[in-house]
């Protein structure tokens, strides 16, 4: 972890120091209405990883006061997540534990004169809200006596008025200078089934009124939320002030994450999902954290990701080579090598008989990995791009006449190649040094050129995966998302594997040698490599 602090740990810090606080409380407060995506990860690395260095704790808070989208599926799948991603949370908390008291502070407030009950519909009261340069006015209802509004305050959560008939609104400046304090609406009249409480509710309270109440009631200290809540926090101080919270929580805006070539808002996701561009949630191209754990992407890799990407005060946006890189790192450290021929050249060793096993290196930048017995043949698989008849100048691969060294194995010449009826060539005949066996190489011969490939005898064959991004990039970044849309992103290819790979542990990633980080999956029995992360590194450090 590094030492230099970001200005939300500055603040910790000094209300700590100045024990305005005892012990940092957070909550990550996720709205039920969908997946988690890599953008939720920046929060909870914010919400959970703040706690947790200051030795404090953070909730989960859901945030379920828009009972028309919320659903407990996507409770589970919140909560699943989460676990994945290494966070653990202290109370798991619902808005909707708190409707009541919610409600009753509502009273409250138009007990004091500080809430009326309105009959303005939506569309008048963003009419007269007034703009940025121009005052709002004020509605007609607004001097309701406090006993007419609590009668129908009271009236509306019975049910007597319809949908949208009235609304309660906080009384607080119709010329303010900022638009959410000109007499916001904090309850709305809607019938929906809620996820939790059912139809119990017929008014909910919005998110602006509800929110500061439920953090208080949680004792959160610091409310972390995304750069555009910075205009609601007047409201937020507001409903803290005006409900006599002691201490009030502390509402502070962070950057949220944006990437380039990531879609990162939940609406559009669903619509990915709902028009059948992707295979669902869990897509590996989907930046959905179901999505980044199905397509192999360590957790670590994206906690790293998070920190990495930094905690600031103004919005930018992130290259995805960036968090490709760190994933690449990541699993360069920590992921076993292993062998796969995308496109099968058949390499025949002519002088050599039998088989012998090799030790073939699990990594090589891990001194504890150790190595595999892999077994050697007569017969084998190169990629057929690693072969040329025609090689450009300083080609280091296989050519006619070139020496090559097969990975952890012997160094080999090629001599001939067969072609069939239409000129492709099929195989290629070599001849091996004995001499020449990694590890022991008393040859003198020098190959510039590693080839990784697999014994033909014992290759299984399997599914390749790889994907392009779903968004086209940067240069589109004007156009709306179903333009950049890059509908062909799945690509697949038969491959011939090491045997090892179809014994390898579900979901372990690889390093497939000279291709690409993969995954291991059987799916109706075939082995199935799908890719994590491509070996080359586009990011420019
Ligand atoms: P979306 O716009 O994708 O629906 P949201 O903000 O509506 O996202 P919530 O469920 O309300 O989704 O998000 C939970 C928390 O995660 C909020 O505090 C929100 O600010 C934060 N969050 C969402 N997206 C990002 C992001 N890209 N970067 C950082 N934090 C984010
Ligand atoms: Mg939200």
């Amino acid at each position: 972890m590094s030492e230099a602090k970001n200005f939300i740990e500055q603040i910790v810090e000094s209300d700590l120091a100045e024990q305005k606080i005892k012990a940092v409380k957070t909550r990550f407060p996720p709205e039920p209405n969908g997946y988690l995506h890599i953008g939720h990860a920046k929060s909870m690395f914010v919400n959970f990883g703040t706690a947790l260095k200051y030795n404090g704790s953070c909730n989960l808070f859901f945030d379920d006061t828009n009972p028309a989208k919320e659903k407990t599926e996507f409770v589970e799948a919140i909560k699943n997540d989460i676990h994945w991603l290494g966070y653990s949370w202290d109370k798991e908390v619902y808005a909707s534990d708190f409707f009541e008291i919610i409600y009753n502070y509502a009273e409250r407030l138009i007990q004091e004169g500080k809430a009326f009950v309105c009959d303005l519909s939506a569309e008048e009261i963003k009419a007269t809200r007034g703009t940025l340069t121009e005052p709002g006015t004020e509605s007609p209802y607004r001097t309701r006596s406090v006993e007419e509004n609590l009668k129908l305050f009271r009236e509306m959560r019975a049910g007597k008025y319809a949908d949208g008939e009235k609304c309660l609104r906080a009384k607080i400046d119709m010329s303010s200078p900022n638009l959410n304090m000109r007499d916001p609406v904090i309850y709305r009249i809607l019938r929906a089934t809620h996820h939790r409480t059912g139809d119990k509710w017929c008014i909910y309270p919005m998110y602006d009124y509800a929110h500061p109440i439920c953090d208080a009631l949680q004792g959160v200290t610091h409310s972390l939320c995304t750069l555009e809540f910075e205009d609601h926090r007047p409201l937020y101080d507001w409903v803290g002030i005006n409900l006599g919270f002691a201490p009030k929580p502390r509402q502070i805006e962070f950057a949220r994450l944006n990437v380039t070539n990531l879609v990162m808002s939940k609406r559009y996701l669903k619509k990915l999902v709902e028009d059948g561009s992707v295979h669902g949630w869990d897509d590996p191209r989907m930046p959905t954290l179901a999505g980044l754990r199905n397509r192999g992407i360590p957790a670590a890799a994206v906690r790293d990701f998070c920190e990495r990407a930094g905690v600031a005060k103004a919005n930018s946006e992130c290259e995805i080579s960036y968090f490709e890189a760190v994933v690449r790192e990541y699993l360069n450290a920590h992921a076993p090598r292993a062998m796969a021929v995308v496109d099968p050249l058949k390499l025949t060793i002519t002088n050599y008989e039998g088989s012998e096993e090799i030790d073939f290196e699990i990594n090589q930048l891990d001194e504890n990995a150790g190595t595999r017995k892999v077994k050697f043949g007569k017969t084998l698989y190169i990629e057929k791009g690693d072969f040329s008849l025609d090689p450009p100048p300083k080609y280091f691969r296989l050519k006619i006449g070139g020496f090559v060294r097969l990975k952890n194995a012997y160094i080999v010449r090629a001599d001939e190649a067969v072609k069939d009826k239409d000129g492709n060539v099929v195989e290629v005949k070599c001849t091996y040094f004995p001499e020449s066996k990694s590890g022991n190489d008393t040859s003198g011969i020098k190959a510039k050129g590693v080839l990784h490939w697999v014994n033909a005898e014992t290759a299984v064959d399997a599914e390749l995966r790889q994907y392009d991004h779903l968004l086209k990039d940067a240069d589109y970044a004007g156009q709306d998302f179903s333009e950049r849309m890059n509908v062909n992103s799945e690509h697949i290819f038969a491959a011939k594997a090491e045997p090892y790979l179809s014994s390898a542990q579900e979901g372990e990633a690889f390093q497939l040698m000279r291709t690409g980080y993969y995954k291991k999956c059987t799916e109706n029995k075939k082995l199935v490599l799908s890719e994590i992360v491509s070996l080359k590194d586009n990011f420019n450090k």
